[in-house]
């Protein structure tokens, strides 16, 4: 053990810096005096949270590390803005940029990384940036303004945080990278397209295979935008380089310690100077340099123990899983992407947009890549570090560990069975380095029963939130059928943003006066200032449809495709689709469709399911247009990209069909005309079938009507897709105007009661049909009301959005000088 008053030294309060601090502290409490100083003018903060602070989720207070209340407790020195410039080695003192001079016994170098600058023409101008502190986000948040275009170079990890965050606050953003496709060191190319378009529906362009050539002047000295070397010029008011890092040594390597790459370390962290340890990106250990968080703090645990003179193991590297922190964007990765000498075993779900490979090598699991549902992450990642063979197993593995634990576990069960599947070492918190063993010692030991209550104690899920499914699973599994965890679910937080769920936001709009997103997240207390892509669009919907005459709708709070009101295609064009009412058209509709085609050169024309024409490869400036041709022939927008009613497909009934009972045909004109245009928390779909041989498939829908003699039978809450669902029976009526009645009741019910982005089979299973019967069809006088509501709120929603486009396309759709992705591939 080292004497009491040891003097230990950190050059560096980052990330690795802190965590030694603290794990020295916890184990020899008062053992030594420790200095901690950094050159950063900040209190040591989260690094791994910039991109939340960067997208508004989260304030710079919130990712700090150590408080005053900590550094006082533990008698540690902390120093801010004030960088070390020298060591004397020989003495044991340091000298710092401001003068200071700090004697040690034991030095500790956590000096971090340099963000690397592409040497390019125009890299010194106003608004080129790097990613790595907060300095970093502050400038960008300094230069950037919303509906200005922005570019990032590197399609990484950390440049898709970057442009993520900057969208996010209303920019424009353009992601160049070299390789064919984006986070090529993580993903194979199938994910990273997936992802690319996950991101092209957030409004962010990526460019692949693209080399950048110069940075342009606007001729005062400011970014103008970003020359590729093939001559394409892409504007950019901000453009951020996030193409790589290399460590930090020039302290070291001035002091004549032995560096690689990095400063060179042994396995207990110590440097060619015994009275110098180093850990960190900062250090090169084993040929190998780092760049996440995970290794680091087992480097500090390592060090820490050293420092206290208590032997232990030493440093050893181990596998790390990489996650993406960008707001409903889920992707994991661990290990190896493939190779010749590996099997492959993928799962795609394209209409869940869900995508899993597994690399199996000498039958042990040696990869794997998870895109949309990535809950199972955790588990295939301790499979992988387990390295046993896997044997029968591996049939069944792409499956994961519910299906591992028993093909009959779903939902709850299956979750739990995933948990329990984990051994106790391994992390289900990345971002705070909190493993499974620790979180439930924690519930077991506290007796902790909330996931806030689990967050205070252990930090796990404090940070991203992207573990807390895992973390309520925990809960879950050691507090067996009585979780109060499941009451907390009754209505869960709608995002980091804010404790409030959905029903208590709504409830709450309720009483408050129209106002806007931005301005009800003041009112209702958000944790941040302009919430995130979760929160956003919900809160807009909410107030849209609690205060529909006051119209405040914020198309920033919007996903692209309902901002500019089409639907954005895989090579960035559009869709455009007009509306053809109960699916029937005409010989004029058809010719100016035609005449359309023509002249803008839309290259597919293509009838739909759901019964109308679908205009494909429409370029975002022709969308005005293509619009007002369309408006001239008499059609509207068919909201075919809308949370809201989208279409009304029917049979020709007894019109034309010789089975046919009623006037399913007409019946649906009718319904489509009076429910048009209405927003709801999801799609919304309905059909009219003539008889029960059900032509028009309206048992799949979210509300169907089948025509029979004796009237229409209604049905609710069925879609079609891969989880097919068939309609649960509502009711049954004898004539047209008790149908309407109905059917507005029940989508008011929805709109009002459902959470946003629930469909209504999700919304029918969670709240029970009885209920839906009851207020719809039952409750005479709630039925009316809802009625009544509903047609109040049409009054002001039956508006054609592309006509007011049309008329002032604004600059949304400015020609942009992009090439699509595809094509650049
Ligand atoms: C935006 C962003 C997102 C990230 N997301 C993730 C993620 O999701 N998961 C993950 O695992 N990792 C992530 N990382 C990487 C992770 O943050 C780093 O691996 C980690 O911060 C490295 O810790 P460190 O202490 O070695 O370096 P740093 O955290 O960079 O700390 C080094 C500190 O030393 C200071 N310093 C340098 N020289 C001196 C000197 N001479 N005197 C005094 N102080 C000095 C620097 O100013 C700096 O504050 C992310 C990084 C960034 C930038
Ligand atoms: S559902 Fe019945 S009425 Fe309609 S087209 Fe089919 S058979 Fe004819």
């Amino acid at each position: 053990m080292n004497t009491p008053r040891d003097r230990i030294l950190v050059i560096g309060a980052g990330m690795a810096g802190t965590r030694l601090v603290q794990e020295l502290v916890a184990l020899a409490p008062g053992a030594c005096d420790i200095t901690l100083i950094g050159a950063e003018p900040h209190a040591p903060y989260d690094r791994i949270m910039l991109s939340p602070v960067l997208a508004g989720e989260k304030t710079a207070e919130a990712i700090r590390l150590l408080d005053d209340d900590f550094l006082d407790r533990h008698g540690v020195t902390f120093l801010a803005g004030d960088a070390a410039t020298g060591i004397d080695r020989v003495a044991r003192r340091v000298t710092t940029a401001a003068g200071r001079q700090l004697d040690y016994d034991r030095l500790v170098l956590a000096t971090g990384s340099q963000p690397i600058r592409l040497p390019l023409p125009g890299a010194a101008l106003k608004g080129v940036v790097t990613f790595r502190d907060l300095g970093d986000v502050d400038t960008m948040l300094a230069l950037g303004r919303p509906g200005a275009p922005a570019v990032v170079i590197g399609g990484g990890l950390l440049g898709l945080e970057a442009a993520a965050g900057l969208a996010g606050r209303g920019m424009k953003v353009t992601v160049v990278h070299l390789a064919g496709h984006v986070m090529e060191r993580q993903l194979d190319a199938e994910a990273g397209g997936m992802l690319a378009d996950a991101l092209a529906a957030r409004g962010i362009t990526t460019v692949t295979a693209a080399n950048s050539r110069a940075i342009l002047d606007d001729g005062t000295g400011r970014v103008a935008g970003l020359e590729l070397a093939d001559g394409r010029v892409l504007p950019a008011e901000l453009l951020v380089m996030a193409v790589g890092i290399r460590p930090e040594t020039g302290l070291a390597r001035a002091a004549g310690l032995e560096v690689g790459r990095g400063i060179l370390v042994d396995d207990r962290l110590g440097t060619s100077d015994p009275a110098i340890a180093a850990l960190g990106e900062c250090v090169e250990f084993d040929g190998q340099c780092f760049g996440l968080v995970a290794p680091l703090y087992d480097q500090a645990k390592v060090l820490a123990r050293a420092l206290a003179g208590r032997p232990g193991d030493g440093f050893a590297v181990r596998p790390t899983a990489t996650r993406l922190k960008v707001s409903g964007v889920d992707v994991f990765s661990a290990g190896s992407l493939g190779g010749a000498d590996a099997e492959e075993i993928t799962l795609r779900d394209a209409a869940r947009g869900s995508y899993r490979k597994l690399v199996i090598r000498n039958d042990r699991l040696d990869g794997v890549v998870m895109y949309g549902d990535v809950a199972d992450g955790p588990w295939f990642f301790e499979t992988m570090r387990k390295a046993e063979p896997l044997g029968a197993l591996r049939d069944r593995l792409i499956f994961g560990p519910a299906f591992a634990a028993g093909p009959s576990a779903t939902g709850a069960d299956a979750a739990t069975a995933a948990v329990a599947a984990l051994a106790d070492d391994t992390e289900i918190c990345g971002c705070n380095g909190v493993c499974k063993g620790t979180i439930t010692a924690a519930i077991a030991g506290q007796g902790l029963t909330s996931l806030d209550e689990v967050r205070a104690h252990t930090k796990a899920s404090a940070s991203c939130g992207s573990c807390s499914g895992q973390v309520k699973a925990l809960l879950g599994l050691c507090l067996g059928g009585s979780a109060p965890a499941e009451a907390e679910d009754a209505d869960p937080a709608i995002c980091s943003c804010t404790d409030l769920g959905h029903d208590a936001v709504r409830a709450r709009l309720g009483d408050l006066p129209a106002m806007t997103a931005i301005q009800a997240m003041a009112v209702l207390g958000w944790k941040t200032p302009e919430g995130c892509s979760k929160c956003r669009p919900a809160l807009n919907y909410y107030l849209l449809c609690a205060h529909p005459a006051a119209g405040v709708d914020d198309p920033a709070s919007r996903f692209v495709n309902e901002r500019v009101h089409a639907n954005i295609q895989k090579d960035g064009t559009f869709s455009v689709v007009p509306r053809m009412w109960g699916g029937l058209t005409s010989a004029t509709e058809l010719r100016a469709i035609a005449d359309i085609v023509d002249r803008y050169d839309i290259p597919t024309v293509k009838v739909t399911g759901g019964q109308r024409i679908d205009l494909l490869g429409v370029r975002k400036q022709d969308l005005p247009a293509v619009w007002r041709d369309l408006n001239a022939a008499g059609m509207v927008s068919g909201h075919a990209y809308a949370k809201g009613l989208r279409t009304v497909k029917t049979c020709v009934g007894s019109e034309w069909c010789r089975f046919g009972t009623q006037d399913s045909t007409g019946l649906g004109v009718k319904l489509e005309r009076i429910t048009w245009g209405a927003w709801m928390p999801h799609k919304f779909k309905m059909a009219v079938s003539g008889c029960p041989r059900n032509c028009a498939e309206a048992t799949i829908k979210d509300f169907g009507v089948i025509c029979v003699d004796s009237g229409y039978e209604l049905v609710v809450g069925g879609n079609g897709g891969i989880h097919l669902r068939g309609t649960d029976p509502l009711t049954k009526v004898s004539t047209e105007a008790e149908v309407i009645e109905i059917c507005l009741a029940f989508i008011q019910f929805y709109r009002e009661d459902a959470r946003y982005l629930e469909r209504t089979a999700p919304w029918i299973e969670r709240i029970g049909l009885d209920r839906v019967k009851a207020v719809v069809v039952t409750d005479t006088a709630a039925r009316q009301a809802l009625g009544a509501r509903f047609l109040a709120s049409q009054t002001h929603a039956r508006v054609d959005p592309w006509a007011s486009l049309a008329a002032a396309p604004g600059a949304e759709f400015a020609t942009i000088d992009v090439p699509a992705r595809r094509a650049a591939e």
